[in-house]
């Protein structure tokens, strides 16, 4: 397609010291910061943003110039929050570039807050990242010292706060509203949308929420320019996206690959594939959220925003969980609703009361005391979950186990018919035979 450099937020990664202003800005770092600052104004930066199509990378895929639009003008009190509250099973690319790499961030966020007029920010950082925070910590006092941060920037009349913010270990905060109720010193509960946050977010004000990933490739399109920037990805997916690959494969890691790359090149070549003598079952595109999909041909789908969606499932945060067929699924599916429910903050009925039941009949499946009407009951949950919920935590839940009972139906008929019989015969050596009738699962 091009010949435009393939590898970007990752370029530099294993360079010793770079999360240190010296090595940083030896490497060009800050140098688009200067440019975005000195050289255009700030609706100049917001044109090149829109322009350049980058879309969240933290799992809606929205694009950033169209969020950044949302915010009004003129003199008020605005906010660019970064959401680093990385907690979805299978995601961990945010981790590496805030650890190696912060001052990308911390770049990204001065231009972003440039270009919609705020002069506070926030990074909230997830509570168990207690390493990255520490270390981006350091970063933001470089470059409050370097007069990168703080009043009259590079000395001139822009003046910008940031304050790095440790969650306490709630995924529910990685949730925008929940998020920023978080921030504000509430429980982090999501709240009822409109107001969005671009209109009344962080203590009422406009607020521009984006991802980590999202905001380090701010730069990029201004150093780069949105020209350059658009010639790796695909026509609607732009740019690079640093994949987390998991599960079962030899090579499990970070890998940064142009949007629209197959997933046979992410999973089979730069991961290695499944272990030897292993066939792939399934995958999740999208961390553990996203619909599984199957097959062979699955493989060969561009890993990008569009077609992902066209296949059913999503790219997410772009985190590819691999399942090969020596995993069997209820457990899996079992572990997934447990997080999910332990997760669930409550606040609505269709989540709180269906990832509960939905524990419980996956508990059965796997003890082998489901009735027939259990597995219908399952997928019937997650139908009434999906949409009906305040926000997507629900739906994270019922996407990817209603996609695997459809998808995988004998499979868990069959698991829950083996543990039914393996509890029969268990019951008939302890001498209890009339229970050896009880209800069978799927056709007789
Ligand atoms: Fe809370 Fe779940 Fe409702 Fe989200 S979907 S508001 S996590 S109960």
């Amino acid at each position: 397609m091009t010949s435009a450099p393939t590898i970007r937020l990752l370029k530099d990664i294993d360079e010793p010291g770079l999360a240190t202003l010296e090595v940083y800005e030896r490497l060009g770092g800050y140098a688009a910061m200067r440019k975005a600052i000195t050289e255009m104004d700030p609706d100049e930066v917001l044109q090149q943003i829109s322009e350049s199509d980058v879309r969240g990378r933290g799992g809606a895929g929205f694009a950033m110039g169209k969020k950044a639009g949302f915010i009004p003008k003129g003199d008020m009190d605005k906010y660019l929050v970064c959401n680093a509250d990385e907690s979805e099973p299978g995601a961990f690319k945010d981790r590496v570039l805030i650890q190696r790499n912060p001052h990308l961030l911390i770049e990204g966020c001065i231009i972003a807050a440039r270009a919609i007029g705020a002069n506070k920010s926030f990074i909230y950082i997830r509570g168990e990242y207690e390493l990255q925070s520490d270390i981006l910590e350091a970063a933001v006092a470089e470059a409050y010292e370097a007069g990168y941060l703080g009043r009259d920037i590079l000395d001139l009349e822009f003046d910008l706060d940031l304050v790095v913010h440790r969650g306490a270990g709630a995924y529910i905060c990685g949730e925008e509203t929940g998020l920023l109720d978080s921030l504000e010193g509430k429980r982090g509960n999501p709240r009822l949308k409109p107001p969005f946050p671009a209109n009344a977010g962080l203590y009422q004000g406009p607020t521009l929420i984006n991802n980590v990933e999202t905001l380090c490739n701010v730069p990029l399109v201004i150093g780069m320019g949105v020209e350059e920037y658009r010639k790796v990805g695909s026509e609607k997916s732009t740019g690079t996206k640093v994949v987390s690959v998991s599960g079962n494969v030899q090579r499990p890691g970070n890998y940064e690959v142009p949007l629209g790359t197959t997933i046979r090149e992410i999973v089979c070549g730069l991961a290695g594939g499944p272990p030897e003598g292993r066939e792939i079952k399934c995958f999740f595109p999208g961390g553990s959220s996203a619909p599984v999909l199957t097959g062979d041909e699955s493989l060969d789908l561009a890993y990008d925003f569009e077609t992902m969606a066209q296949a059913g499932s999503m790219l997410g945060s772009g985190s590819i969980i691999v399942v090969d067929d020596s995993q069997p699924l209820v457990p899996l599916a079992l572990r997934l609703a447990e997080f999910y429910r332990h997760e669930s903050c409550g606040k609505c009925v269709p989540c709180r009361e269906g990832t509960n039941w939905t524990v419980k009949m996956l508990e059965r499946v796997e003890s082998g005391e489901a009735t027939p009407m259990d597995l219908e009951l399952l997928q019937q949950v997650q139908t009434n979950i999906e949409g009906n919920c305040l926000c997507v935590l629900g739906d994270s839940m019922a996407m990817p186990i209603g996609s695997m009972l459809e998808k995988f139906r004998d499979e868990f008929e069959r698991h829950a018919e083996e543990a039914r019989v393996r509890n029969e015969g268990a019951l008939v050596e302890q001498g209890a035979p009339e229970l050896a009738a009880s209800p069978r699962i799927g056709p007789a």
